[in-house]
């Protein structure tokens, strides 16, 4: 019930689209498969997700296999779950690798401080022993948000001075978590936009180097993007897989955004698991990615 509250925008633009489609229909129609059809491609769903639905309705409908419009709403839900529930994938810290590295990746604003703080909160909360590494040594700010942060919640936070390699404070980070028999490292990057070539190059020094420390890590690459930026993310998504090889995703801001339905198109064209979804500003607003629990949200 609370998730449907987040995803009040999202369901709004969708939903109250579907209600005002399905209303009085008695008949499944053409006309109503091609405003389905609208409708999805309006919600960020993207073009290769929608068609493999209508197609698979359109099939389902000619095989008289549905017969009335409630049929038909509950095969699209069927639909919309089956394309997420292969990227429910939990992330899992490996027992022994002391620590397991989780790098974490996204352009400044996709939220990815927040999500360091939320997310070494839930890990803490498993009884994991969290080590952060600030490793967006280019913004000031982002080193003193996590060292406060760390601070107050009595999470260790390697830092050293603003303009330092951010590799070397990743590197140094991981000897210490190693020293100090730490589960989980979580190690922040630069995010920064305007230089795009130059961040990716980055990124692929950062994990080199991590990889010389440890030939496991990084065990895990989470990428978070903002899904308020729709499409864009698809694009974004690519860009980083190319470079690091992202091995989660954590989809944010998807409490105030009508774009939701842009994780549809993320996991049916790239696969990439959903690791978490953000849905607000506070601790609590991390979920664990659920896909029945997220169609039912963004369909109710
Ligand atoms: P960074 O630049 O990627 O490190 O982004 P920040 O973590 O600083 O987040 C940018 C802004 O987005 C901040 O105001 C956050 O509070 C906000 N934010 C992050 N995640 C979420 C979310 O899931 N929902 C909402 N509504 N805001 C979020």
């Amino acid at each position: 019930a609370r998730l449907k509250a987040q995803l009040t925008k999202s369901r709004e633009a969708f939903t109250s689209g579907l209600s005002r489609l399905f209303l009085g229909k008695k008949q499944i129609d053409d006309e109503l498969l091609e405003e389905l059809e609208t409708l999805l491609l309006q919600a960020d769903v993207g073009f290769e997700a929608t068609t493999q639905i209508i197609d698979a309705l359109t099939d389902q409908v000619s095989r008289q296999v549905l017969k009335d419009p409630q049929a038909l709403f509950d095969a699209l839900a069927e639909q919309l779950e089956a394309i997420l529930s292969p990227v429910e994938q939990a992330l899992v810290i490996h027992a022994d690798a002391k620590p397991h590295v989780v790098l974490m990746v996204g352009i400044n604003g996709a939220g990815k401080t927040t999500t360091i703080g939320k997310l070494a909160k839930y890990l803490q909360n498993q009884q994991h022993k969290v080590m952060l590494a600030a490793g967006d040594t280019f913004r000031a700010a982002a080193v003193e948000q996590l060292q406060t942060w760390g601070e107050r919640n009595q999470i260790p936070v390697m830092a050293q001075k603003t303009g330092a390699d951010s590799a070397a404070v990743i590197y140094d980070a991981i000897h210490s978590a190693k020293a100090k028999k730490m589960d989980v490292l979580l190690a922040d990057t630069a995010g920064r936009l305007h230089t795009q070539n130059n961040l990716m190059d980055e990124l692929k020094k950062v994990k080199r180097v991590i990889q010389k420390c440890d030939a496991d890590a990084p065990h895990d690459v989470l990428l978070v993007l903002d899904a308020s930026i729709g499409q864009n993310a698809l694009n974004q998504a690519k860009e980083f897989h190319q470079a690091v090889g992202v091995t989660g995703l954590v989809i944010t801001k998807l409490d105030g955004t009508a774009k939701g339905g842009v994780i549809f198109n993320l996991a049916q064209t790239m696969g990439i698991p959903v690791k978490f979804i953000g849905v607000g500003e506070t601790l609590a607003d991390l979920q664990v990615f659920n896909a029945k629990a997220f169609v039912d949200a963004f369909l109710d």
